[in-house]
């Protein structure tokens, strides 16, 4: 077994100002330490109460171009370079701090991050850290011909295929990502585009800072920038650069080889949503089965002492545990008597979907409740936001719901991710927002 490996974050703030490639504005960036388990979260200084956007597949919200997360209103743009350089330097917890909505664009490539990383310096933290291992082969392509297949291996490791139009710029490069190689081989690797693409782009007015400073433009045969080529097989090295910093979003450390062709951001990010999935579904499964009560749990007494709610409103039997502060795991047996399979539909009995809405809601109340420590104060569902249902529910399943507080705005609102789980599948989700108020 592999020695065990702890979370690190950034040994003290720095930054650095520079162009935001969209807007062609100046804009600082600063990394912050953050805590274990908080991951890599965007902050935007420059907007009221200062909100911050978890780096998460979750998240994500375009892929054209470049890689879009937000939440709310809140945007930031173009993550995935300074996520790359995060993830592959050995960055798990951080707070990238910027007071505009995207990254400075440096020359294009990871390289300025480098240097800031090194500036702030990284130093390992009490828990260890969390891998996602490859355990049988996945694979996600794109009509484009993108094709992206993921193998185990015991390293993180990416070969990848590259080729321009026409199969012109054809390339290959396979290696392990480590801080060492990433630095050397992959960092100083930048963005390229084709000049036929930024043309309108330019027309358009929406790469303001864009210039052969901070990008490689291709037309044709012909390589046009400012410094010459870094590498003979540039291309495929920010290919790479690219999926390092889509698959981040991930949350975990990848343990498995990514086989690359022709990748770009869409097929990157349904690779990271594939992944994602993927953890949801061994998170239910790992899920301890004998049900435990005292204090790891709630039984059914315990969540009615929490929860006003009374049969047949009740959906919660118990909950099964707590992990940290911010996430719970409850359970639902479904039966035949449920009241609402009467007329959900006579002869044909399903669980309505806005019942597993309900249940999630209590769920996440009784997180809210434990959180806020208080009783004075009382969560109120407010919105519901992304809800999916996925798979039907009948009579005889046990749901197994689980919450995670995403997000907390002082004693005023709170954010929750939830799913509903049967059978090891997700059948429901969403994100359900609170406000609390007094009683
Ligand atoms: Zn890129």
């Amino acid at each position: 077994m592999a020695a065990t490996e702890f979370q690190q974050t950034v040994g003290k703030v720095a930054g650095f100002t520079g162009t935001a490639l969209h807007t062609g504005e100046k804009v600082t960036l600063r990394l912050h330490p953050a805590p274990v388990d908080h991951g890599i979260k965007f902050k935007r200084k420059d907007l009221q109460d200062e909100p911050t956007i978890d780096a998460k597949i979750e998240n994500l919200k375009t892929v054209e171009r470049a890689t879009t997360i937000g939440e709310g209103s809140v945007r930031v743009h173009t993550v995935e370079h300074v996520l790359a350089a995060l993830s592959a330097m050995g960055v798990d917890n951080a707070i990238v701090e910027m007071d505009a909505n995207e990254p400075p664009i440096g020359d294009g490539s990871a390289q300025p991050y480098i240097d800031l990383i090194k500036k702030a310096g990284v130093t390992a933290q009490e828990e260890p850290r969390k891998f996602f291992d490859v355990r049988e082969p996945m694979h996600v392509e794109s009509k484009t011909g993108a094709l992206l297949v993921l193998l185990p291996d015991d390293k993180f490791r990416i070969s990848c295929t590259q080729a321009g139009p026409n199969n012109q710029f054809t390339q290959f490069l396979s290696l392990e990502v480590t801080p060492s190689i990433f630095e050397l081989e992959i960092a100083p690797a930048r963005t390229f585009v084709y000049y036929e693409d930024v043309e309108s782009l330019m027309d358009k007015n929406l790469i303001k800072g864009g210039s052969l400073e901070n990008a490689i433009v291709v037309r044709g045969e012909t390589v046009l920038s400012k410094e010459p080529l870094r590498f003979s097989d540039e291309f495929v090295r920010h290919k790479i650069l690219d999926i390092i910093g889509d698959l981040a979003l991930v949350g975990r450390r990848i343990r498995g080889h990514v086989v690359a062709v022709k990748p770009g951001h869409a097929v990157n990010a349904e690779l990271a949503r594939a992944l994602a999935r993927e953890q949801t579904r061994r998170s239910a499964m790992s899920a301890p089965r004998a049900i435990p009560i005292g204090d790891s749990g709630l039984d059914t007494g315990e969540v009615m002492k929490i929860l006003p709610h009374r049969y047949p409103f009740l959906m919660v039997d118990r909950v099964i545990g707590f992990e940290g502060e911010n996430k719970i795991t409850a359970i639902k047996s479904i039966t035949i008597n449920e009241p609402f399979f009467q007329g959900h539909f006579p002869g044909h009995p399903v669980m309505p979907g806005v019942m597993q809405v309900e249940a999630m809601a209590q769920v996440a109340s009784i997180l809210l409740f434990k959180l806020t420590k208080t009783s004075s104060r009382v969560g109120y569902f407010m919105s519901a936001d992304e809800v999916k249902f996925r798979k039907p529910v009948f009579p005889g399943d046990t749901i197994f719901i689980h919450s995670e507080l995403t997000r907390a705005r002082g004693n005023r609102m709170a954010k929750t991710k939830c799913y509903c789980v049967v059978n090891d599948a997700v059948v429901s989700e969403g994100e359900l927002m609170f406000t609390f108020l007094d009683k």
